[in-house]
């Protein structure tokens, strides 16, 4: 893929430098420009790179498309780093669209977001067979409003397994929503802190208790909260595309 003259974004993965995409690993490594959002992107994967780097925690939108509009006219290779994957909550939507109006080409590289990470932390597959078939990506209202028609409340009522980002700090609110919106108290939740990262944290509770697990705990931000009943390790049905007694396209 020839990325001379084009802006990358790319998704750095959730902390660990081993959880980048091959193509995001090599395009850091080719990389005139780095901008990387230094509050969650791991610092490791710039390790030895030989790019000018920008920490774009201290910068507004404006300071963060100037610097790209720098690195590309100036012929470098621009790469735009975000944490886990930058389709969530990654803000990239802004930055496209001042490119779009320069014409300035950009491609996106996909990330291995925090909530697989999580997942993968608690061994847990969040589409468990007769439990449930659907996972959420949701977010507490915070300084960013979210739309009331999908407040935690209103989501509640499928029971589904859902990925709350950007909440741990109001895990009171968060638990008391889901239960009034009508997952029952004892609904297993795991919170992650840093999935990946070697000071990596679990706390596995119910609706009713986590919050004051994950107080006491001291976590207040950089965590994933994982709510459903396919988070509790125990009892469920196992998966029929590996049942002997259904076939499909792989198996007769
Ligand atoms: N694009 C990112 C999310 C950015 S929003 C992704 O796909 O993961 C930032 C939020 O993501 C944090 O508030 C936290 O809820 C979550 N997060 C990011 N990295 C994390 C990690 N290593 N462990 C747990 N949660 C993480």
């Amino acid at each position: 893929m020839d990325n001379r003259h084009r802006v990358y974004f790319v998704g750095a993965g959730p902390g660990d430098p081993e959880l980048i995409t091959l193509r995001g690993r090599r395009l850091l490594d080719e990389a005139d420009m780095i901008i990387y959002a230094g509050s969650l992107v791991n610092r490791a994967l710039l390790d030895g790179l030989d790019a000018e780097f920008h920490d774009s925690a201290g910068l507004n939108l404006d300071q963060i498309i100037d610097l790209m509009v720098q690195g590309h006219t100036a012929g470098g290779r621009v790469v735009r780093l975000h944490s886990g994957d930058p389709s969530i909550y990654g803000a990239i939507r802004e930055q496209m669209r001042r490119l779009d109006a320069m014409d300035i080409p950009y491609s996106v590289v996909p990330g291995v977001t925090s909530a697989a990470a999580a997942a993968a932390a608690l061994k847990a597959e969040l589409t468990v067979p007769e439990l449930t078939q659907t996972v959420i990506f949701t977010r507490q209202g915070g300084r960013t409003p979210v739309p009331e028609r999908e407040s935690l409340e209103n989501l509640a009522a499928a029971r589904a397994s859902m990925c709350i980002f950007l909440s741990v700090s109001r895990i009171d609110e968060v638990a008391g929503e889901l239960i009034r919106g009508g997952y029952p108290a004892d609904t297993p939740v795991a919170v992650v802190e840093k999935a990946s990262w070697p000071e990596e944290r679990i706390v596995r509770s119910t609706l009713d208790a986590i919050a004051a697990m994950v107080r006491k705990a001291g976590i207040r931000k950089t965590a994933m909260i994982l709510v459903g009943q396919a988070v509790s390790d125990d009892s469920f049905s196992a998966s029929r595309l590996y049942d002997a007694g259904f076939t499909h396209g792989c198996r007769e």
